[in-house]
C-alpha cells in the first residue's frame, strides 16, 4: 500500500508538466548523472590515464560558463553546461540542449525540458518525482544556498571521493530503488592543493605555491616572462587519474541499477599554473575557461537525433 500511495504521489505530481513533455525529446524514463571534477583543466584531463572514462570516447573541449564553483554550478543547474564548439547533441547546446528551463524559439526540441519559472534543473526533476540527490566538496556548497536547492538530499563532505560516492549510493539504494532519479557529485581531489587519499608525496613546493594565503596575495596583473610550474600541473594530472577511479566506481553503480541513465562529466573551470604569471582561478583566463567534458549514455542506445521544435508563441519571455 505504501508503495502504491507513492507512486500515485509522484505521478500527480509529475501530471501539471505533461504540457512541457510535448517540448521535450526524451519520452522514457531516464536517470542522470551529473559529474564536476573540480578545477580539472583540459589538458591534465587529456594528460591523464584514464582506463574508465577512456571507454566513453575523447573529451570535447568545453568552455566553462563561469571562473569559479559558484557561478559555473549556477549556469550548469540552470542548464547551460560548459559549451564544446562542435556538432554534437548537448555538447553544443545549439545543437541540442540537454536540459532547458522554458521553451522559447529554438529548433530543436531539448532532451527534457521544464516549464518557465521553475527555480532551477534539481527542482525540476524532484517536481517530476525524482529522487534528487547531491555531494560536494568545495565550500561554496555550503555558503551558497543556491547550489543546494531542489535537491531532496544534500551534503558538504569535503575532499573524499570516496566517501562521496559511498553516501550517494547509500541514498539512491534507500531512496531510489525503482524511482528515477537526477545524481550529483563535485569531486574536490583536481582543486589545490592536489591531494587525494593513499597518495605517497606531495612536493612542498606545490603545498607553497598554491597556500590559500599565498595565493590571495598574488598581484592579479598578467607577467612576462612567466614560467609554467609543471609540478603542480602533474598533481592534478595524479589527482585526475585517482577520480577516473572513483567515477568509474560510480559510473558501474549506475550500470547495475539497470536503467537508462545519461551521464555528463566535466570541469566547472579550469586553473592557471603559473601562465602570464597567474595562479588558480576565478579570474578570466584561456586556462581557466577550458574544461573537459564527457556525455554519454549507460544501458541504453544513445539518444535519438535532435527532432525540429515546434515554436509556441506562448513561451516567449
Ligand atoms: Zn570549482
Amino acid at each position: 500500500m505504501f508503495r502504491f500511495r507513492n507512486g500515485l504521489k509522484h505521478m500527480f505530481r509529475f501530471l501539471p508538466f505533461r504540457r512541457e513533455l510535448h517540448h521535450q525529446s526524451l519520452r522514457q524514463n531516464e536517470d542522470f548523472l551529473l559529474v564536476t571534477w573540480d578545477s580539472c583543466r583540459f589538458d591534465a584531463f587529456l594528460r591523464a590515464r584514464l582506463p574508465n572514462l577512456g571507454q566513453y570516447g575523447p573529451p570535447q573541449r568545453g568552455w566553462a560558463m563561469g571562473t569559479y564553483t559558484l557561478p559555473a554550478h549556477v549556469a550548469m543547474f540552470q542548464g547551460f553546461l560548459p559549451h564544446a564548439f562542435c556538432g554534437e547533441p548537448f555538447y553544443n547546446r545549439f545543437r541540442q540542449q540537454l536540459w532547458r528551463i522554458g521553451h522559447r524559439r529554438i529548433h530543436v526540441k531539448p532532451l527534457v525540458t521544464f516549464p518557465m519559472g521553475t527555480q532551477n534543473v534539481v527542482a525540476g526533476f524532484r517536481d517530476r518525482g525524482y529522487f534528487t540527490a547531491g555531494v560536494a566538496a568545495m565550500d561554496w556548497f555550503r555558503d551558497a544556498q543556491v547550489l543546494r536547492e531542489g535537491f531532496e538530499k544534500f551534503q558538504v563532505t569535503g575532499r573524499c571521493a570516496r566517501k562521496q560516492n559511498d553516501l550517494l549510493i547509500s541514498w539512491l539504494d534507500r531512496h531510489s530503488a525503482g524511482r528515477d532519479c537526477f545524481a550529483f557529485v563535485n569531486y574536490g581531489e583536481t582543486h589545490s592543493p592536489f591531494e587525494f587519499e593513499g597518495q605517497t608525496t606531495q612536493p612542498r613546493c606545490v603545498t607553497e605555491q598554491f597556500d590559500r594565503t599565498r595565493l590571495w596575495n598574488q598581484p592579479g596583473v598578467l607577467k612576462e616572462p612567466w614560467t609554467f610550474d609543471d609540478q603542480a600541473f602533474c598533481q592534478q594530472v595524479a589527482c585526475a587519474e585517482y577520480l577516473d577511479a572513483r567515477t568509474g566506481e560510480l559510473i558501474d553503480y549506475f550500470r547495475r541499477r539497470g536503467r537508462p541513465t545519461t551521464v555528463v562529466v566535466c570541469g566547472d573551470h579550469g586553473e592557471c599554473f603559473g601562465e602570464n604569471g597567474l595562479f588558480g582561478h576565478a579570474f578570466y583566463h584561456e586556462k581557466v575557461m577550458e574544461v573537459p567534458l564527457l556525455i554519454f549514455r549507460l544501458n541504453a542506445p544513445p539518444h535519438d537525433p535532435p527532432e525540429p521544435s515546434e515554436f509556441c508563441p506562448d513561451h516567449e519571455r
